[in-house]
């Protein structure tokens, strides 16, 4: 008999060959319905595999999404694959995982078939939902090596049999029937997976794409024909998936960049964005916001080198540890001698620094502080070069040159919990006033691999959660969730994830307390006692990058920005030629007032020239014609769906727009 302490508490006495599934029947019939899967001691387990000790049970519900989620799409995997076997004889498996919105399983095609194409997907779709509806028993079975090798190899899976001979000795293996019978369908994998084909809602799912993919990652390898699914627990799930992405599609920051003519980016320079005028003035009003805000929170501004010498990256640790992620450029000047090399190879070496911290610490050191000159904090807009692979690029969002809104606060031991607490109180005024409402705070806690002592991680954790607690945000409203093991190696850090328009969540801020680098660039105070001490850095950034952000400010208000940062804030249209002297006039009583204006004189139709402007996202429209011109009024159209035009003053539609016009931190 075994001891099965469930949730609430109670203890319930189970036989040798009892299952979570028996346990959930004996509680109820609707339980029984419900559960999915199990976690035993905390473990995720397949609902039908027998206990094998006293154990803690839960039972697994839809309700407990992430669970629920995971395993459906580990399931939909073996779907397809058992779907493509049975549709396309001679392709072999290989390997299937969930992903983060769905699932994919990477097959190597027969020679006659060849690779997969988008054609073959709604076959296969169909061939899924006819295994789903046969709601084939998945069931668990441990075989050894030799049984797995000699199955792969004389049904020709090649790929399963390399695996099957490389799998780790300590592990149990195992396999996943699909069906009772020497012949059902079967794939090598731990599991856990749901008890049936027929818990899977056949509509649910949809195969999105194929792309081909190297067996194990590695290009010396065969390519394999991967097909990407996207995977849910109801229909309702996959439609709001679908609309996500219908409307991310719509609000790409690449195409509305164009449409609004922003940016853009060119092979010539890989990863780095020319800003048009009109995107760079996206940039400034951010920038100058920001500024302000830093100033009003007791930031000192600097700005430090774009090269360094490769000695001092050594000395902060980025040589060893970030080499491959930096641009590096030898301190000599390049021959002009054609017979020679351009470089001498002999030189010595520097880097594009890929981030601002060791620069921020060299100006601390530049004179003796006291602990009553801290807190120092010390910002940045740093423009910084990473090497990332072309293929990682996208966009603005993921580039090669950036610019941060970083800073790092030197502080005291004693004053890390304030310091951190205003950090959050200032992120999050800044986040409303950018229009995000939504945003989630994590903990980052530490890893595996990790620099310091483990009193030194109980210790910055607790003073990460502790601030927060401080800030009143370590709450389920504020998405407050610890995450083991995603902490930097130095450091644990605090993540906050903006919630956009369309539901997406974007890691944007990070605040972490680090030791280690005043350590190993040997920064200090001198502390009351009179002894020197090492201050710790806060290293923080609100936005992230310039760059990323304001893609994500295009994407959230797929657009149609805040009037404060629009590029033009209002165009004045002309209905007819007798009124462009006043219109004229219009625009620059306008920009006195400080705002941004076009006017469009053009000899074509007002509803033409209405269409033109709202497709590039221009917030107003002042129509003005002979009348206007005549009684001093212009017709204010703002744009979107069901806005009115309204007869204004020019001078009622100059007070009104400027008022409109003000940065959020500028109203009164
Ligand atoms: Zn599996
Ligand atoms: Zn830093």
């Amino acid at each position: 008999m075994f001891r099965i302490t469930l949730p609430d508490g109670s203890v319930r006495e189970v036989a040798l060959g009892t299952t979570p599934a028996d346990v959930a029947a004996a509680i109820g019939p609707g339980l029984a319905k419900a559960a999915l899967a199990a976690r035993i001691d905390g473990d995720l387990r397949d609902l039908n595999r027998p206990f094998e000790r006293d154990a803690r049970l839960a039972l697994v519900t839809a309700k407990d999404e992430k669970d629920a989620l995971e395993l459906a799409r580990h399931d939909y995997a073996h779907v397809l694959a058992e779907a493509v076997q049975k549709l396309f004889p001679g392709t072999q498996i290989t390997f299937g995982p969930a992903t983060e919105d769905g699932f994919y399983y990477d097959f190597a095609p027969s020679p006659e078939h060849g690779p997969f194409t988008e054609e073959d997907l709604p076959a296969i779709e169909a061939e899924m939902r006819r295994i789903i509806a046969r709601d084939e028993p998945l069931i668990r079975e441990v075989w050894t090596r030799e049984q797995l090798i000699d199955r792969w190899q004389k049904q020709g899976e090649s790929f399963k049999a390399e695996w099957a001979a490389e799998l780790p000795d300590a592990e149990e293996l195992t396999v996943y029937r699909a069906g009772k019978g020497e012949d059902a369908w079967l794939d090598m994998c731990r599991g856990p997976h749901l008890a049936s084909t027929g818990k899977l809602d056949p509509q649910a799912f949809k195969l999105t794409r194929v792309s081909g993919a190297y067996w194990r990652g590695d290009q010396n390898n065969a390519m394999l024909s991967r097909i990407y699914g996207t995977g849910w627990l109801n229909k309702k799930q996959l439609d709001q998936h679908l609309f996500r992405l219908e409307e991310a599609a719509k609000r790409d920051h690449r195409k509305i960049g164009q449409e609004m003519d922003l940016f853009h980016l060119q092979p010539e320079a890989q990863g780095s964005v020319f800003w048009h005028p009109k995107g760079y003035v996206i940039w400034r009003q951010l920038e100058a916001y920001m500024r302000r805000k830093l100033d009003a929170a007791g930031y000192d501004e600097v700005k430090t080198p774009q090269l360094m010498d490769a000695r001092q990256w050594e000395q902060s640790g980025h040589w060893g540890k970030y080499r491959e992620n930096m641009f590096v450029v030898p301190d000599e000047i390049p021959s002009t001698d054609d017979d020679a090399p351009i470089l001498s190879g002999t030189a010595d070496l520097m880097a594009l620094k890929p981030m601002n911290c060791p620069a921020h610490v060299l100006i601390f050191k530049q004179g003796i502080k006291s602990y009553r000159d801290l807190p120092i904090r010390m910002a940045e807009f740093g423009c910084c070069h990473r090497n990332e692979p072309h293929g990682a690029l996208h966009g603005i969002m993921r580039v090669r040159q950036f610019t941060q809104d970083d800073a790092h606060i030197f502080v005291r031991e004693d004053q890390v919990i304030d310091e951190v607490r205003e950090f959050c109180d200032l992120l999050d005024g800044i986040y409303k006033d950018l229009g995000f409402e939504n945003y989630a705070i994590k903990l980052a806690l530490r890893p595996d691999k990790r620099f310091g002592s483990d009193e030194m991680w109980d210790k910055a954790e607790q003073e990460l959660r502790d601030a927060v607690k401080a800030a009143g945000r370590a709450t389920e409203a504020f998405g407050w969730e610890e995450l083991p093991g995603e902490g930097a190696f130095y450091a644990p850090k605090l993540e906050f994830h903006l919630t956009d328009a369309i539901g997406r969540s974007w890691q944007v801020g990070t605040i972490q307390a680090d030791t280690v680098l005043p350590e190993r660039l040997d920064a200090s105070y001198i502390g009351e006692d009179g002894a020197r001490h090492r201050p710790v850095m806060l290293h923080r950034a609100i936005l992230g990058t310039f760059e990323r952000f304001i893609g994500i400010l295009i994407e959230h208000h797929a657009g149609k920005l805040p009037l404060w940062l629009a590029p033009v804030q209002a165009v004045v249209a002309t209905i007819v030629s007798d009124a462009d002297d006043y219109a004229n006039e219009v625009v620059e009583k306008l920009k006195a007032a400080g705002l941004r204006v076009e006017s469009d004189l053009r000899n074509e139709k007002i509803n033409y020239k209405v269409r033109e402007h709202s497709l590039a996202k221009v917030p107003n429209l002042l129509v003005v014609g002979k009348r206007e011109a005549e009684e001093g009024t212009v017709a204010l159209r703002p744009l979107g769906e069901g806005a009115r035009q309204e007869v204004l003053s020019l001078d009622q539609a100059i007070a009104r727009l400027a008022a409109e016009a003000r940065a959020p931190d500028m109203k009164p």
